[in-house]
C-alpha cells in the first residue's frame, strides 16, 4: 500500500518490566538504519501471553522515561489506558484510523515474530502495518514453516524503503544481539545479584529507591553490615 505516506511512525510495544539495554540498543540501531519519524514505546497493560508483569504501570511507565532522556523516543501509554488484554491489533487500529497516511512500522523482537500466530487477529497486523523484526540473542529468524512462508511473502526487497508504504511490508534488521531479558534482569535481582551495564543506571537506581522485583534495602543495609562486622 503506497500512497502519500506523511510520516513514518515505529511502535515498539512490550511490558517493559523493566526496559533494559536490549529494547533500547534495538530501537536505537533502528532508528539509525530506517530513519522513522519517531518510535514509540508502547507499555502493555495486561500481556494476552505472558503473566501479568510484577512492577505496576506507573513503575514501568516511570522506568521508561528515566531510560529514554535525552534519546529521540517517545513513551506512549495507548494501552495502559484500555482495561482487558492488551491487544497489538486494537492498538494498530488506533494509530491507523489516527494517522491513515503515516508508514506504521511494528517493531518486534524474532521470538516474538516466531510467536505472531498466537497474537489476537494475527493476520490483520500486516494489513494495518508494516513489521520490523529485529534480531535477538538466542532466537533464530526462521527458515521454514509459516513464518518463513509469511516472511517472503511480505519482505521487503533492497532497494525499497520502508518508509514509502503505509503497511504490508516486513524487513528484517540485523540489529545487535544482546541476549538480555526482563527475567534475566527480575531474576538477578531476586537472587540479591547485580543487574548493572544491562539496564541503565537511572532504572537501576529507580528499582531500589523503590525496592522492585523484590530488592529489598534492609537486606542490603544487613548483609553490608554482617560484611562489615565480619571484615572487623
Ligand atoms: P520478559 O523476559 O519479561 O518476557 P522481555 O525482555 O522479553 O521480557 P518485553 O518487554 O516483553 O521484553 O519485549 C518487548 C519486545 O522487545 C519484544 O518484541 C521482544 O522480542 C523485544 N526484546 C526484548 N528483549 C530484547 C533483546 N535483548 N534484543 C532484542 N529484542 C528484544
Amino acid at each position: 500500500m503506497k500512497h502519500n505516506v506523511r510520516k513514518s511512525i515505529g511502535l515498539f510495544g512490550g511490558t517493559f518490566d523493566p526496559i533494559h539495554d536490549g529494547h533500547l540498543r534495538s530501537a536505537l540501531e533502528i532508528q539509525e538504519k530506517l530513519l522513522l519519524d519517531e518510535i514509540r514505546l508502547i507499555p502493555c497493560n495486561h500481556p494476552p501471553l505472558k503473566p501479568e508483569p510484577l512492577a505496576s504501570a506507573i513503575h514501568r511507565i516511570n522506568m521508561i522515561r528515566l531510560a529514554i532522556q535525552k534519546t529521540p523516543f517517545i513513551l506512549d501509554d495507548i494501552e495502559l489506558k484500555r482495561a482487558g488484554p492488551s491487544y497489538s491489533v486494537e492498538t494498530l487500529k488506533i494509530f491507523r484510523d489516527r494517522y491513515p497516511d503515516a508508514s506504521l512500522c511494528m517493531i518486534v523482537g524474532v521470538d516474538a515474530f516466531l510467536n505472531l500466530p498466537s497474537w489476537h487477529q494475527w493476520e490483520k497486523l500486516i494489513q494495518l502495518s508494516n513489521i520490523v523484526v529485529m534480531y535477538r540473542g538466542g532466537y533464530q529468524m526462521p527458515v521454514t514453516g509459516v513464518m518463513f512462508e509469511f516472511l517472503n511473502k511480505h519482505l521487503l526487497t533492497a532497494n525499497q524503503d520502508i518508509r514509502s508504504y503505509t503497511a504490508g511490508y516486513i524487513v528484517e534488521l540485523k540489529t545487535t544481539e544482546l541476549n538480555m531479558s526482563g527475567t534475566e534482569i527480575r531474576d538477578l535481582i531476586k537472587r540479591e545479584r547485580d543487574p548493572r551495564f544491562l539496564l541503565p543506571e537511572s532504572v537501576w537506581a529507580y528499582i531500589q529507591s523503590n525496592e522492585l522485583y523484590g530488592y529489598s534495602s534492609k537486606t542490603k543495609t544487613t548483609k553490608s553490615k554482617i560484611q562489615k562486622e565480619a571484615n572487623e
